[in-house]
């Protein structure tokens, strides 16, 4: 398959796919990649991003991010890409970060990841520690706010910590990640609509589960992370 096709900027450009105003700061936007892929991001003080592949029978999405950024792409999926329900969900690595959200799809989508994922999302907080610097430092499997907490899980601290306590949990931390139904162990291939979605373990870069997603022939994302 060629990709023929410059990217197109959606009708009354991207801000129209936010429903804002077209002199307004954008909050979250669409926008093609290369024929049939595309971008999401949400502008947060550090932008969040994902991509997705839109084929003729269903959509293919990496990471969900998180369930109020999925609610808000199944919103503008329906939207913009009409009967074609997202099928699959990649989740890329196990970090809070990315992997949060594919409950919003679990209706219509099977929830990809490397074999790892599943051991990642059971371990111990030393063991499975979120991005940045965060270290279970006293080993209880909890995170205190100052002093084990770093970076991003210090920023998001309290929506985190799900029932207050003051303390985040490895249960809080996965609580909101959807369990894979498929793993696999070096390379996994999803086919949908004549179209492929190459998964492949990236051997421990980042993390242990991390993997890269190749969209058909002329799209690749690597050091996604
Ligand atoms: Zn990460």
């Amino acid at each position: 398959m060629a990709w023929a096709q410059a990217p197109q900027t959606p009708p009354g450009g991207a801000n129209a796919l936010s429903g804002a105003n077209a002199n307004a700061p954008f909050d979250f936007r669409i926008e093609p990649v290369t024929r049939d892929l595309y971008k999401a991001w949400l502008q947060r003080q550090i932008p969040v991003v994902t991509v997705f592949l839109v084929t003729s029978d269903g959509i293919i999405l990496a990471d969900p991010i998180s369930p109020e950024f999925s609610a808000r792409l199944r919103t503008e999926l329906a939207s913009r890409f009409p009967g074609k329900p997202v099928k699959w969900v990649i989740e890329t690595h196990y970090h809070w970060d990315h992997a949060r959200g594919g409950a919003m799809f679990a209706d219509t989508a099977t929830v990809l990841g490397h074999e790892n994922l599943r051991t990642n999302l059971r371990l111990p907080i030393a063991e499975a520690p979120p991005p940045g610097d965060t270290t279970d430092l006293d080993g209880d499997n909890r995170l205190d706010r100052n002093r084990e907490s770093q970076t991003a899980t210090r920023a998001q601290f309290d929506m985190l910590d799900k029932d207050h306590s003051g303390l985040i949990s490895q249960e809080e931390l996965v609580a909101d990640v959807r369990w894979p139904g498929i793993v696999f162990t070096d390379e996994y291939t999803i086919t949908l609509g004549g179209q492929h979605a190459r998964v492949i373990w990236a051997k421990n870069r980042h993390t242990s589960d991390m993997v890269d997603i190749r969209m058909t022939a002329y799209s690749s994302l690597s050091d996604y992370s």
